[in-house]
């Protein structure tokens, strides 16, 4: 049985003081036990919001990090670093970092790749931080029909070097980039195929435990009016939430909906 798991990355958004706020109304909601909570802050709010956490049932994680335990990879931090704040999770390969950050070539962004997305699991892993892995297609993929072989490449390339034990450790998130801040999310059918497709994927790769045990959130501009039926789906295990993850009222909603949801599983 897989403990469901929502997760807001606020990502360059809020104050310090406004994140604060957000957790302290997030503790007054007192999450379910039955399910899993984290926030994701900007890096430099992390000491303040787990400090602001502490006692409580949410987590905190970082948006990214870098594969090295240290050196000269100025404005970067090592998955240690994370983990010294307090943290648990770490989002990696987020659609945002794979497509939007970074110089460009030919007009086109040199994003992260399934490579670098590799290293630093493996190194956050070894910090001891749960890695929330991002994979998903773009628009031109899924009209393409290649949503389906795009996953397969992202699933192979960005766990690559992980055994067996290692990968039931991670969390993926199916992330559609069409779906992400868009207010367009993936239908429930789309949803459960493609966390589907990844679940058999992690089979052939990591044996049936890791397929069994991994939780595969979705995340595309999930809402208290969607969540509902998107975490009905049997292989979605939860949500990776950008905008909706800001407003504690419609957090919290989201959290409500994925338990009501997997209480009936
Ligand atoms: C995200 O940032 O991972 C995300 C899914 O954003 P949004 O919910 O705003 O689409």
């Amino acid at each position: 049985m897989r403990k469901p798991f929502v997760a807001g990355n606020w990502k360059m958004n809020l104050d310090l003081a406004s994140g604060l706020a957000l957790v302290s109304s997030l503790r007054a909601l007192e999450p379910d036990p039955a399910i899993d909570v984290a926030v994701m802050p900007p890096s430099v709010y992390l000491f303040g919001i787990v400090q602001a956490a502490a006692g409580s049932a949410i987590a905190v994680g970082a948006q990214n990090c870098w594969h090295e335990t240290k050196g000269a990879f100025t404005g970067e931090l090592s998955p240690e670093m994370i983990r010294e704040t307090g943290s648990t999770y770490v989002i990696l390969g987020h659609s945002e970092r794979r497509h939007t950050i970074g110089g460009k070539a030919n007009g086109r962004v040199i994003g992260e790749d399934d490579a670098l997305i590799a290293l630093k699991c493996r190194a956050a892993l070894k910090a001891g931080l749960i890695p929330i892995v991002c994979v998903g297609e773009t628009l031109t993929q899924r009209d393409a029909g290649e949503t389906e072989a795009v996953l397969a490449a992202q699933i192979a390339g960005s766990l690559t070097g992980l055994d067996g034990t290692a990968a039931q450790k991670i969390v993926i998130a199916y992330e559609p980039v069409w779906a992400i801040g868009t207010g367009r999310n993936a239908t429930a059918e789309q949803a459960q195929s493609a966390h589907s497709h990844i679940r058999t994927l992690l089979g052939e790769k990591f044996g049936q435990l890791a397929a069994d045990s991994v939780r595969i959130q979705y995340g595309g501009s999930v809402k208290p009016d969607n969540a509902l039926e998107l975490m009905k789906c049997p292989d979605v295990d939860g949500a990776l939430v950008g905008g909706a993850s800001l407003v504690a009222a419609d957090f919290a909603a989201i959290i409500t909906a994925c338990i009501r949801a997997k209480a009936r599983h």
